[in-house]
């Protein structure tokens, strides 16, 4: 068997062996950027995660083009002309990928794409013009882990930077410095996670995810035009809940508004849809996992393994070579 002809059934939890990089499949442990890629020295790059679970056939990865469409936006951004833009040919590739590494559970794709080295005859300095690209993707096994019963949270003394002066939009691997702040001012509290304010003192996001409210029945979110990724697993939780009939407004929410709510949820493609139990110390609701909480959980995890749900359009099959 070669190594593309890999099935899925070989063990390869954490990091594939496989990666690609800039044209080709590599080896992913062997060190290949130089120390002055710029996009290590400027924060330019940007990155996705993509989720690829288990079915009887292979792995369904989730919203495989949605994510590459927010990436290949994020190249507009910075720049970034120099590598394959067609969304059916980074697919095509991470599915090769996926074969090659053979993740016996759950995986996890990331892609990066990144400023390299200034080209000829440009200046030193920082640039988004004059410095060449690079995408890599890496893959990791991931297996499906119980989801916690509900994090505690802390209100952040961090705020999200202004669209105006970053755009938060774009998975700008520069503006992670941020959510790193945040994660670990969080986790040195005690808390599990951290949720970010704006300038104003608005609720923007959770260091690495979006923030739902329930409020007698009723789903909020802050706006997507707001200092906010506007996550993807956001808009499936926003779909699939109006789908199932619940009312899902996007609307501002202050930190009265969330230490008020019946429930707070967040969501993400790592940690899905996760119950906020209490926030800074105070119980959010009862303190327990709440009803909607649990709904929205339930119709994302069904979405994301069920080909022949309502939306086959979210799910890209990838057989084993
Ligand atoms: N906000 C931030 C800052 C994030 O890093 C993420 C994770 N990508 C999200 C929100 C959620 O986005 P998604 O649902 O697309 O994973």
């Amino acid at each position: 068997m070669t190594d593309t002809q890999n099935n899925f059934t070989r063990s390869s939890m954490g990091l594939g062996e496989w990666a690609y990089d800039r044209g080709e499949f590599v080896s992913a442990t062997a060190p290949r950027l130089t120390l002055s890629t710029q996009g290590l020295h400027y924060g330019t790059g940007a990155f996705e995660g993509i989720r690829a679970h288990h079915c009887d056939d292979g792995l369904l990865l989730f919203r495989a083009r949605d994510h590459y469409a927010r990436m290949l936006r994020a190249c507009r951004i910075l720049h970034i002309t120099g590598i394959p833009d067609n969304i059916d040919d980074l697919i095509d590739i991470t599915g090769e990928l996926l074969r090659r590494n053979g993740h016996q559970e759950d995986a996890y794709v990331r892609p990066l794409v990144h400023k390299l080295v200034l080209t000829p005859h440009t200046p030193p300095g920082v640039s988004l013009t004059g410095v060449s690209d690079a995408l890599s993707i890496t893959t990791f096994g991931f297996p499906a882990s119980r989801t916690p019963p509900g994090i505690r949270c802390l209100i952040s003394s961090w705020r999200r930077p202004p669209r105006d002066a970053f755009p938060a939009q774009a998975k700008l691997t520069g503006g992670y410095v941020n959510c790193a702040l945040a994660s670990d001012e969080a986790r040195a509290a005690g808390f599990d996670d951290a949720i970010l304010l704006d300038q104003a003192g608005n609720v923007a996001e959770a260091s690495t995810a979006n923030v739902f409210a329930v409020h007698n029945g009723r789903i909020t979110t802050p706006p997507a035009t707001g200092d906010l990724l506007p996550g993807i697993t956001r808009d499936t939780v926003m779909t699939l809940c109006r789908e199932a009939g619940m009312e899902v407004l996007e609307r501002r929410l202050s930190p009265a508004d969330l230490f008020t709510a019946d429930e707070i949820f967040l969501s993400s493609t790592g940690k899905g849809v996760v119950s906020v139990v209490s926030l800074s110390g105070r119980d959010i609701g009862n303190g327990t996992v709440g009803p909607l909480a649990t709904r929205a959980a339930a119709l994302y995890d069904a979405a994301k393994r069920s080909a022949d749900g309502a939306h086959p359009e979210w799910l890209t099959p990838i057989t084993p070579g």
